[in-house]
């Protein structure tokens, strides 16, 4: 492909995104293709000779967007929202049309340094001192496993370099609710802590951790011989947007030296209201943080930023120096190879930066606000109405529901709940994700894409009524 060519498809392909957002309202909001038919109509070999660009657009057209799920859809209430702003979109086109590569910062200076900037903007946006520094990750995945290999680290005095976690005396142990994402989990294990020594502290009565429980919980550990090493704090919870206390949990980290992550994947994008600031209060005292600047935020997935109070460490942790990646500005530049797993480095920063100017601070802080009052609305819709429960706090853009008709509970009420979303996600019309909250299934109302609307939350409440309601005639 010619650049000349490059530029008459890639124009092409820049009006098939903007035409597939403008009218993504009409598509049905969940994929209605049963498992292998989209590889069904795929050919198995790959083409011997070129195709051309037509033929690909038809078949995108054809097989692929009828095999999606739609999240930029006005109707998407499902799981979290992941904005794709445009603006972003268009920041990590430019990423790819570089194809340039992170390696160090001699390897290209802009790519580091862009990325110091605008993590340091964020910073200054969600609130945080300027003790913090910040480098971009792939996912909150990657940030907690970082976050829970510094803290082995710190607890065993680099016992990397000598026989590693295999080498300890007592075992190392990591706290965090029954509420934290499955991701924590999986960090401690791939850790190398081992499933018993991942230690579940119990939530008070609005899922959110005790810290009382966790110093009891501290306490017996250090009289049975273990070592606490470190605690997960959740600002936002993934079921229900639980605040665990994140100044009292620093406070027993403080006491007993533990590292402290806190896990703000999807809520961290709300610092930037300073009004929810106190949903993180103590913030300060915590070691590490994520928030995916993916999520409600509006930058292209994936864009994860990962905040340390001590860069030293991470980087002590990290570090690799190779010969062949060895430059003479070395001493005086960061080489952000050394702050994270791998080596090779996408431009993320682009995307980032794309979004905040081409939005301004006060852009994306009308946006959540916007999303914010529709949630409290439609909360407010389900406690007015007989029959209804909202299941937990709503102190951002999920809500937590459940229709409870007379009569129905235990299994058969699991039974209602299920069936009544199904046939919302079947319609086409909304897209809902059930979880289980209490052992029992609820419906999670995620609001936040960035078409949705009041008159689409408005259309969202009429919908339920329908179909959960209707089932009772
Ligand atoms: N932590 C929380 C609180 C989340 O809500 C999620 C995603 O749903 C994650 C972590 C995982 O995020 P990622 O997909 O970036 O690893």
């Amino acid at each position: 492909m010619t650049p000349e060519e490059f530029r008459q498809t890639g124009h092409q392909i820049v009006d098939w995104i903007a035409d597939y957002r403008a009218n993504v309202a009409q598509l049905p909001v969940m994929a209605r293709t049963a498992p292998g038919g989209i590889k069904a109509q795929l050919p198995g070999q790959p083409p011997q000779t070129p195709e051309t660009f037509a033929a690909i657009l038809r078949d995108l057209d054809a097989i692929i967007v009828p095999g999606l799920s739609h999240w930029q859809h006005p109707a998407f209430f499902g799981y979290f929202p992941c904005n794709g702003l445009p603006a972003s979109v268009l920041g990590d086109y430019v990423s790819t049309g570089l194809g340039v590569l992170g390696l160090s910062w001699q390897s290209s200076p802009a790519l580091t340094e862009l990325e110091e900037v605008v993590t340091d903007w964020m910073r200054q946006m969600v609130g945080l001192s300027d003790a913090w520094s910040g480098v971009i990750q792939d996912t909150a995945s990657t940030s907690s496993l970082i976050a829970l290999l510094c803290a082995r680290e710190r607890s065993s005095n680099y016992s990397l370099s000598r026989g590693g976690l295999q080498d300890e005396p007592a075992p190392l142990v990591v706290y965090a609710s029954a509420h934290s994402h499955s991701s924590v989990d999986k960090a401690a294990l791939l850790a190398g802590f081992g499933r018993d020594n991942v230690h579940v502290v119990p939530h008070g009565a609005h899922y959110a951790m005790d810290a009382g429980a966790l110093e009891q919980l501290v306490e017996h550990d250090l009289a049975a011989g273990q070592k606490p090493c470190a605690v997960v704090a959740t600002t936002g919870t993934t079921t229900s947007t639980a605040l665990d206390p994140v100044g009292e949990i620093a406070a027993v980290a403080k006491k007993y030296g533990l590292w402290l992550h806190v896990d703000a994947a999807m809520a961290g994008s709300a610092m930037v209201l300073p009004e929810c600031r106190w949903m993180w209060q103590g913030i300060e005292g915590a070691d590490s943080l994520v928030l995916n600047a993916h999520k409600w935020l509006g930058a292209a997935f994936d864009c994860s930023l990962y905040y340390v109070r001590d860069s030293e460490h991470l980087v002590r942790v990290m570090s690799t120096n190779p010969s062949y990646l060895r430059s003479a500005a070395d001493s005086q530049v960061k080489n952000l190879r050394d702050w994270g797993l791998p080596l090779g480095r996408r431009f993320r920063a682009l995307k980032l930066w794309f979004l905040i100017r081409e939005q301004g601070v006060e852009g994306l802080q009308t946006r959540l606000r916007r999303d914010l009052a529709n949630a409290l609305w439609f909360a407010e819709q389900v406690r007015a109405q007989p029959d209804w429960r909202v299941m937990a706090p709503v102190p951002l853009q999920t809500v937590c529901v459940r229709h409870e008709p007379a009569g129905l509970e235990g299994d058969a009420l699991d039974r209602h709940t299920l069936a009544w979303t199904d046939r919302i996600n079947q319609s086409g019309r909304a897209y809902l994700t059930p979880a289980i909250l209490d052992r029992r299934w609820m419906v999670r109302v995620s609001v936040g894409a960035a078409s949705t609307e009041r008159a689409h939350v408005e259309a969202l409440w009429a919908l339920m009524r329908e179909e959960a309601e209707g089932t009772q005639r």
